[in-house]
């Protein structure tokens, strides 16, 4: 059978739930980088990573970063981007017939119109439902039918995307599918630059390279504010997967070393997996996690609207009231997440404070958070919840004079200025483990200090080493 010749492929997924994550992540923090982008260029209006690296990508290779996009479901693919099949010669007498999906058109209609009886068409598509979603065909993505030398059914084949198909073959038991991907190429390549003054009106255009600089912003965000400690002369370097689809750049794989330096300090993040760890995470070069106990900012906010002050004159009710937790702004709606794993003591109205969520967690502390506009569904007061899940959203509930957070931070009954409270460092590893990371990163080290930082977007443009599966 000519389909049985097609080179079969696989994507290399030697981690893949946390590349899954890591792109589920990437596009969660693309969304808010939009927001951080407009404060950057409105509030600041000198230099910014994200200046730097957007500029750059808009430069050098502009298509990359909408095929990044593009490889996080952000973007729109477009019809001449079909990776380049190795199509098989047709067998005489086979009928093939290739077309792709019309407006209006389903594949059952599809199936029919070719001429398969009502029982095929509904045994290819029953095969195929548990490896595609129906609901998301869309005019435009190709299909090819083939039938044998007898006019039987033989072959469906779909494109569900730029790298799966799927494929329903007749044989003796029926209709059999299967889900094929196709092998992208994964390359580490490094990147580096310099901060320095920048256009920004290409940033607010295409901002496709964003995506880094959300990784910048989440991997340091422990150490480093980025709307206030980056500056003009500023450094970074990265050594990233990319990976390759028929040669061109598809999307971004893990960073797996990342290096920030400035005013504000030296900052390195090495990507490694504990061996009882569920997914990797990033330590610095001394085997310290880089997380630490509570996050500073439990959202992607725009800006700070009123900052802790204990002696603050009350904005409605005109008197000296005090302010004892930091104002995030941000459009309603904006998730907000638990600075900290702990257990929720309260969820529900709260008066002037509007909807409230409140969470306990260890050594004595305690997070609060108020005027959502609603909380995430399922929360309940005695749940646990994890660094970072979702609580609830942005809203302006109580007393309020727009839509923000009110975040506030309690340590033993003392409320602390969440903006420069010191933060507790996760235990460093021990030994023996320190022993397995650094053999682990040690290649990484020197060559991350030897990525060039030039001034703006460097692309090194030379590839470390090739990945790639084989079959
Ligand atoms: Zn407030």
């Amino acid at each position: 059978m000519a389909v049985a010749r097609r080179r079969k492929k696989r994507r290399k997924r030697s981690d893949p739930g946390s590349g899954r994550q890591g792109s589920a992540r990437l596009a969660l923090v693309l969304v808010g980088l939009v927001g951080v982008n407009l404060y950057v260029f409105l509030w600041r209006g000198d230099t910014s990573i994200p200046e730097v690296m957007e500029r750059a990508s808009v430069a050098d290779e502009s298509e990359l970063g909408a095929r990044g996009l593009a490889g996080l479901g952000l973007g729109g693919g477009e019809e001449d981007e079909e990776p380049a099949r190795a199509e098989p010669d047709p067998e005489p007498g086979l009928e093939i017939r290739e077309d792709e999906i019309a407006s209006g058109e389903s594949i059952e209609r599809v199936l029919h119109d070719a001429g398969l009886s009502y029982s095929d068409a509904l045994e290819v598509i029953e095969s195929l439902e548990p490896y595609m979603d129906f609901s998301a065909v869309r005019p435009g993505q190709r299909y090819r039918i083939e039938f044998d030398e007898e006019g039987d059914f033989a072959v469906f084949e779909f494109e569900v995307s730029q790298v799966e198909r799927v494929v329903a073959r007749a044989g003796e038991d029926g209709v059999e599918a299967e889900l094929v991907e196709s092998d992208t190429e994964v390359r580490i390549e490094e990147v580096g630059g310099t901060i320095r003054n920048s256009l920004y009106v290409s940033l607010r255009e295409a901002g496709e390279d964003t995506s880094l600089v959300s990784f910048f912003v989440d991997v340091f965000a422990y150490d480093l504010n980025f709307y206030v400690d980056t500056h003009p002369g500023d450094t970074f370097r990265m050594i990233i997967e990319k990976e390759y689809l028929d040669g061109e750049f598809y999307q971004f794989g893990d960073a797996l070393a990342a290096e920030y330096s400035g005013a504000a300090g030296t900052f390195r993040a090495y990507r490694w997996q504990k061996p009882d760890a569920e997914q990797p995470a990033y330590y610095d070069e001394k085997g310290r996690p880089l997380e630490r106990s509570l996050l500073r900012t439990p959202l992607k906010y725009t800006r700070i609207s009123s900052s802790f002050n204990p002696r603050r004159m009350h904005p409605v009710h005109h008197e000296v009231r005090g302010h004892f937790g930091t104002d995030y702004a941000a459009p309603t709606g904006t998730p907000i997440w638990a600075a900290g794993s702990g257990r929720v003591t309260r969820r529900g109205w709260a008066g002037s404070a509007g909807n409230m969520v409140v969470i306990e967690h260890d050594d004595g502390l305690t997070t609060r958070y108020m005027h959502l506009s609603g909380f995430a569904d399922g929360l309940r007061v005695g749940e646990r919840v994890s660094q970072k899940d979702v609580i609830g959203y942005v809203g302006e509930t109580g007393t309020a004079t727009g839509p923000h957070l009110h975040f506030e931070v309690i340590q033993d009954g003392q409320h602390l200025n969440p903006e420069n409270m010191e933060l507790e460092r996760a235990d460093p590893l021990a030994d023996g483990l320190l022993a397995k990371f650094e053999e682990d990163v040690g290649e990484l080290q020197p060559r991350l200090a030897e990525v060039p930082v030039r001034s703006g977007w460097e692309r090194v443009g030379y590839a470390l080493g090739a990945l790639a599966t084989t079959d």
